[in-house]
């Protein structure tokens, strides 16, 4: 199988950032290495829209999914609030995605199983990485940046570590499931 990893954000575009000078750009792409990382040792393909920190569009995201023809696209981000009580996970599918729906449950629970978080839950969101990706896809916001004591965990090895096996084990075991393709 063929995985698309997507750190969002990235260069001149930070994404969120904490007070302490946290990037959400960084956060995403180390998450994103060592995702990729899991997925070799698990014998799987993995093609990564950002290996760097560099800017990059959402249409060459995308492109770069479609183009290799990858059975999954996952998106990888950290959330932002201006409410700095707001914590959890929370993945993202195209509206009316069915299997958009079931990577994300599935990846919900995978990473559940890795690492113990509140949980916001599954939602549909009309993201454009989401809307023209050809293949099943979703977009992970692995915690919320806005809050102190996630931004603090977001920035540490081990819960990186855990998000990883999180996420890759929930890919491999969709892809086994049901990415088929037609
Ligand atoms: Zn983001």
């Amino acid at each position: 199988m063929k995985f698309c990893l997507d750190p969002g954000h990235g260069g001149i575009d930070s994404g969120a950032m904490f007070r302490s000078g946290v990037r959400e750009a960084d956060i995403n792409l180390s998450v994103a290495l060592k995702t990729a990382d899991r997925l070799k040792t698990l014998a799987q393909q993995v093609i990564l829209t950002r290996s760097h920190d560099t800017k990059i569009s959402l249409l060459d995201r995308v492109r770069i999914a479609n183009l290799n023809n990858v059975d999954v696209f996952c998106s990888i981000h950290c959330n932002f609030a201006s409410n700095p009580q707001a914590r959890g996970i929370e993945i993202f599918h195209y509206p009316g995605s069915e299997k958009g729906n079931l990577l994300a449950t599935t990846l919900l629970g995978s990473v559940l199983s890795q690492i113990s978080l509140p949980v916001r839950g599954i939602k549909t969101q009309n993201f454009y990485v989401l809307r023209y990706t050809k293949m099943p896809a979703a977009l992970i916001e692995l915690e919320f940046l806005s809050n102190p004591e996630a931004s603090c965990l977001l920035t540490k090895e081990w819960v990186q570590n855990r998000f990883a096996d999180g996420i890759a084990f929930g890919l491999v075991r969709f892809a086994q499931k049901y990415a088929q393709k037609t």
